[in-house]
């Protein structure tokens, strides 16, 4: 074996397949019973139950993923959406074509300070003081927040649906390069047949190349040499047996404080990383001894409804809401998501607390604030679930991303941790992938 992936999350099926491209011989190893880690999806009651992601690739067919998955012979449709979006405010929705419909609930007052906005973060330069500063904080100094609290709100639900983050957890430069790159790239899409048919694509297309994926096999520790990485030992979780695998390249797809903990042949426990223990270990793969990695944390709902809520393939920002951020109906894109004639709507929220009743009491109001008793005569709660710790909307918060190299040689970081600026989510999760490909290049 040239090179050993350790998750079968997308960024490890993505560099398994691209390295198998490039003719290396590649094994991919996954702890769970299935591939696609926090992009997929199970059936539950005939729907498309995702394991994390909303169906949604943030920068459309034209986006980083999409141009990745086009290289590798990987078809996927994906239903661009037809709107920029909806918004949920005074009690109705908006339906916003384009950006500038916006103004229709912003008023001359909110409009005059949109524009000024846009000038400042596209057309002027702003100082590195500025594009440093948290973007709440930002705000604050370049409008009047209190006359504005449709525009705050605006931003503040993109933010929290598009990143799982507060204003003041983003900072302005990462919110002008993101941005940039949603004009740049286009609308977010759905993907047909949900995340779970990228994730299954991959992995025969990973199978095809001559790649093998080990599902219900886990790493447990990263054997290193003279800072020279030599393989992995892992651990079959049927039999028991133990296994030396060994390579000369180790790609990690499970995010840099679990990768530590493989390094000092520790696992690291979803409980732990909730009390917030930062390692001990005397070393750390990427630099981050001593610092805590900061997640993105999120609260997620399916709902299966008899009727239409939504009527656009785009997302509904919720600006009135105490909690959610956005609503999808992505069955507007692909009808089979959900069983005939019905509709499936996932909602998205930022975790504000660690009362997590709290943030589901909250959630469900605000379902009932947005949709009245259609709420209970049309629709059904399938899922409600929080993704944190070791299974969290990002593992690390939008701009805080490390870089794929690691202190230890041969052995490469991508994922969720590793997106460069400007990229989000999976678009951010591909980049990793390009990231470190160009690294092994140079
Ligand atoms: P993962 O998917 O976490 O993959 C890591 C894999 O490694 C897992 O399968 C894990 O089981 C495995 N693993 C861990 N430890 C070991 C070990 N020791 N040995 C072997 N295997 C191991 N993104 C979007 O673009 N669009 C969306 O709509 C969207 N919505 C989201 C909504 C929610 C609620 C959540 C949680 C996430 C959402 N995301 C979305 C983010 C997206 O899901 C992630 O960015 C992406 O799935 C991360 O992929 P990854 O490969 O980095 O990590």
């Amino acid at each position: 074996t040239d090179a050993v992936v350790i998750g079968a999350g997308l960024g490890g099926l993505l560099s398994a397949a691209n390295l198998l491209q490039r003719g290396k011989r590649v094994i991919v190893l996954e702890r769970l019973p299935h591939a696609g880690g926090r992009f997929t999806a199970k059936y539950f009651q005939g729907v498309q139950v995702s394991t994390g992601a909303v169906h949604m690739v943030p920068f459309g067919s034209s986006g980083a993923l999409a141009q990745m998955l086009e290289r590798l012979n990987v078809p996927q449709q994906l239903f661009d959406a037809d709107v920029f979006g909806s918004f949920h405010v005074h009690g109705k929705q908006y339906r916003a074509p384009g950006l500038l419909s916006i103004l229709r609930f912003l008023g001359p007052e909110q409009s005059w300070w949109f524009f000024r906005l846009g000038y400042l973060m596209f057309f002027s330069k702003l100082p590195d003081e500025e594009l440093d500063m948290p973007f709440a904080r930002w705000l604050e100094r370049r409008i009047n927040v209190r006359r504005t609290p449709q525009l705050v709100a605006f931003f503040e639900r993109i933010s929290r649906f598009a990143l799982s983050l507060e204003l003041w957890q983003v900072s302005t430069r990462e919110v002008i390069h993101t941005t940039r790159n949603m004009f740049r790239f286009g609308a977010p899409a759905i993907v047909e047949g949900g995340c779970g048919a990228v994730a299954r694509k991959l992995e025969e297309r990973i199978l095809e190349q001559g790649g093998e994926i080990v599902l219900s096999c886990e790493v447990m520790q990263i054997v290193r040499e003279e800072g020279r990485v030599t393989g992995v030992r892992v651990r079959h979780k049927g039999s028991g047996d133990e296994e030396l695998i060994e390579a000369s390249l180790v790609v990690s797809d499970i995010g840099p404080r679990a990768t530590d903990g493989l390094l000092h042949s520790r696992k690291v426990k979803q409980a732990d990383v909730l009390k917030r223990k930062i390692s001990d270990g005397a070393e750390s793969v990427s630099d981050t001894n001593g610092l805590d990695l900061h997640e993105a944390v999120g609260l997620k709902i399916h709902i299966l409804s008899e009727i239409s809520l939504i009527p656009h393939r785009g997302i509904m920002y919720c600006l009135d809401t105490k909690r959610i951020a956005g609503i999808v109906q992505p069955t507007n894109s692909d009808p089979n998501l959900a069983p005939e004639g019905k509709h499936l709507l996932i909602t998205h929220q930022v975790i504000q607390s660690n009362n997590v009743e709290e943030e589901r009491a909250l959630a469900l109001a605000d379902l009932h604030m947005l949709f009245g008793d259609t709420f209970d005569t049309h629709c059904r709660v399938l899922t409600m679930g929080t993704y944190r710790g070791e299974w969290p909307v990002n593992r690390m918060t939008q701009g805080e991303d490390l870089t794929p190299t690691t202190s230890v040689e041969g052995l490469y970081l991508v994922g969720d941790a590793v997106k460069p600026s400007g990229y989000l989510m999976v678009e951010g999760v591909a980049q990793s992938v390009n990231h470190f490909l160009d690294l092994l290049d140079s």
